[in-house]
């Protein structure tokens, strides 16, 4: 079969490593066609860049390249007189990570942490030792790299509690301008209630694939009284999901 795709950062050639995708237990580990998938997964634009050298000296030092320490390693970086270190216990992610629906054939793997919970009162009955396990990513984007890819925010009365206990600056009000920094959302009708923006550099939309029980289970929530819709909104009940989009998930 011919093949012309175009790398548009050839150097991460250099990271495929076709063992490395084949020795998690993926449905393509042994597909014929996951040497095509994985270069055309490869072929996304926002990319990390792995530096292969270090300095002597850093501006800062960022420990944990988890959801937070890469976009504070990264917002520092906008700066270009700036140095910025960012040190990660794991590894550098398998590509196959890429795809939203596959964290759970990483779990369990050494990209995470292997956690299980204290035995547990109330839960649990059926596991061993009544533990449950908590998936934790040890790997270069942390937890996000098993993240199902829900643009989903923390609960607003969560940053009031905290402001209320002391956290200067965190309260609803004020994290929401930096939320709204980070969005870039596809949807036009979703920006109408101005709890989303555009611009940022993590871009939001709607699946486009709408599985045909959604509707049916919207009805059943609404026939309990439950109400459908932005959960990142005013009212943060109710369900109305929106991913991120895959190129600018890292
Ligand atoms: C299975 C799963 C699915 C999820 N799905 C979603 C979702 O759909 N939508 C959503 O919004 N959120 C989701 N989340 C939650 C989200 O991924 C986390 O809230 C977020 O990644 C937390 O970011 P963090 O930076 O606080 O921590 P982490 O992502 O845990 O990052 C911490 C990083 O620090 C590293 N580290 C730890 N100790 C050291 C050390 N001593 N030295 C160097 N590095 C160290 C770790 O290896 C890790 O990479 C999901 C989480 C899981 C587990």
């Amino acid at each position: 079969m011919e093949c012309d795709l175009k790398i548009s950062n050839p150097e991460i050639l250099d990271t495929l490593n076709l063992g490395c995708e084949r020795s998690y237990n993926t449905p393509y580990a042994n597909s014929p066609f996951l040497p095509l998938l994985i270069l055309t997964l490869m072929r996304q634009k926002i990319a990390p860049k792995i530096a292969k050298t270090i300095k002597t000296e850093y501006d800062y030092i960022v420990v944990g390249s988890g959801a937070g320490g890469s976009a504070v390693a990264a917002r520092l970086s906008e700066e270009p007189c700036v140095n910025v270190l960012l040190l990660e216990a794991g590894k550098v992610p398998p590509v196959l990570t890429d795809i939203p629906g596959f964290a759970r054939f990483f779990i369990f793997s050494d990209i995470d942490w292997q956690y299980r919970t204290v035995p547990q009162k109330n839960t649990g009955k059926a596991l061993i030792n009544r533990q449950s396990y908590w998936p934790s990513g040890k790997v270069l984007g942390g937890n996000s790299v098993f993240s199902a890819s829900v643009f989903e925010r923390g609960n607003l009365r969560s940053y009031d509690d905290w402001a209320a206990q002391g956290a200067k600056g965190w309260s609803a009000q004020e994290v929401l301008p930096y939320f709204l920094k980070l969005e870039n959302n596809w949807d036009s009708d979703v920006l109408e209630n101005g709890f989303h923006s555009v611009g940022g550099p993590v871009t939001a939309q709607r699946p486009r694939y709408c599985s045909e029980i959604k509707e049916p289970l919207f009805e059943a929530a609404r026939e309990m009284g439950y109400r459908i819709g932005d959960s990142n909104g005013e009212q943060q009940t109710g369900k109305y999901l929106q991913i991120l989009s895959k190129a600018q998930r890292f």
